[in-house]
């Protein structure tokens, strides 16, 4: 038998005020055929973890009594990585120590342990895994942030335009942001040109240096010479440059800045938004509709992966692969680490309230 715990909601509100710590036990003896026990390594703090909790992210969990709570409650945390401990007869996909991450969001992330079926876990490699390869081995933040950031990243800049390497360019506000930074190492490791825009900061040169050189964007601007007048010629002179044309833009910003990063396009340009950090609505000039014909949309991994497994297996998979060679960086998370005898729902809180600080990674 295995005491675990899970930090749970019955109600929505303030993760401080609805969050509590579940105890539950899991009978790893009597395993059904297809079941297998996972115990969690990581598990990170997202802004939409946050928004289910509130109650205003539209992809919800379902609240149920099944780990016997006394009213029906949902378990925190999208993504995840985790550890099989035990399999059931009937399982041939995982074998005890190979790491898994939730196939679908939802799973309820922020537990120590979990009963569930084999087809709720897609494998990724474990560190023998990738070392029998002769591969570097994924790390407990690569793998339990995998899900979200470095496919949204991948997804953006693959599935929706044709980008044409050495040639072609995408512009993106929120350069610094994890999305942003994968999404210039993706671009650059697809031979793929950037600009991010940023806001302005005191250490601009050496903040610039840094993003092209370790993250791999082409150009490094500020939301000022974005916006300037003066600074449209020198954007023109780097695509004529590389014979290309500014085919995509990605904002997860909105407000002035999506106005700014959609100026840039071709005609005939898209421009995703995905996110909407700055709390104002997406402002788009009438003028770049109708006679630059530019398209805006929206943006969401968990949508366009809901139905599509091959896709997100596919794109995991090259994801995975550069992790391993270490062409790719992920995004550093702040670790939390949990011990068995603390309160699982007060680390996640202290995770969540420190999330502005960066991200959050719960350690187990
Ligand atoms: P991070 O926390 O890593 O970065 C946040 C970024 O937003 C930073 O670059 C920060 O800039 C910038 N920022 C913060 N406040 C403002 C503001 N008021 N005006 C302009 N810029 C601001 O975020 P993530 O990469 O994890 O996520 C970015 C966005 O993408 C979020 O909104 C997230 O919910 C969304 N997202 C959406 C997905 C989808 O499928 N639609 C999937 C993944 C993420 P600075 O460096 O200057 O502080």
């Amino acid at each position: 038998m295995i005491t675990a715990q899970a930090v749970v909601y019955t109600q929505h509100g303030e993760p401080k005020d609805v969050l509590t710590t579940h105890k539950y036990e899991i009978d790893d003896d009597n395993l059904d055929k297809n079941s297998i026990v996972i115990r969690t390594l990581g598990s990170p703090v997202n802004p939409s973890d946050i928004n289910q909790i509130q109650g205003v992210y539209p992809s919800k969990p379902e609240k149920t009594t099944e780990l016997g709570t006394a009213e029906p409650a949902a378990v925190c945390g999208n993504e995840g990585l985790f550890e099989v401990v035990k399999v059931g007869a009937g399982v041939s996909k995982f074998k005890a120590g190979d790491w898994c991450i939730p196939t679908k969001v939802n799973f309820g992330t922020w537990r120590t342990h979990a009963l569930c079926s084999d087809e709720q876990m897609i494998k990724v490699p474990n560190p023998a895994d990738c070392k029998a390869r002769g591969r570097e081995p994924l790390t407990v933040n690569q793998g339990a942030t995998i899900s979200v950031n470095p496919l949204t990243a991948y997804l953006m800049l693959t599935h929706y335009v044709k980008l044409e390497p050495g040639k072609d360019w995408f512009i993106q506000n929120g350069g610094n942001s994890a999305v942003g930074r994968y999404a210039s190492q993706i671009g650059a490791l697809l031979g793929i040109n950037s600009i991010s825009v940023v806001r302005d900061r005191p250490n601009f040169e050496e903040f610039a240096r840094k993003l092209s050189t370790e993250n791999g964007a082409t150009h490094v601007i500020t939301e000022e010479q974005n916006n300037s007048r003066e600074f449209g010629p020198e954007v023109k002179k780097w695509t004529k440059a590389t014979g290309g044309e500014i085919k995509l833009a990605l904002n997860c910003v909105g407000g002035k800045s999506s106005a700014g990063v959609a100026r840039k396009l071709a005609p005939n340009g898209l421009m995703l938004t995905y996110g909407g950090m700055s709390m104002q609505p997406v402002t788009l000039p009438t003028s770049l509709h109708i006679f630059k014909n530019i398209t805006s949309a929206g943006f969401w991994v968990t949508q366009l992966l809901k139905s599509d497994l091959d896709l997100k297996l596919r794109t995991l998979s090259q994801i995975i692969e550069w992790y391993e060679t270490r062409q790719l960086k992920d995004s550093p998370s702040h670790e939390n680490h949990f011990s068995p005898d603390a309160d699982l729902a007060a680390c996640y809180i202290h995770a969540v309230d420190s999330s502005k600080q960066g991200k959050q990674l719960v350690v187990y």
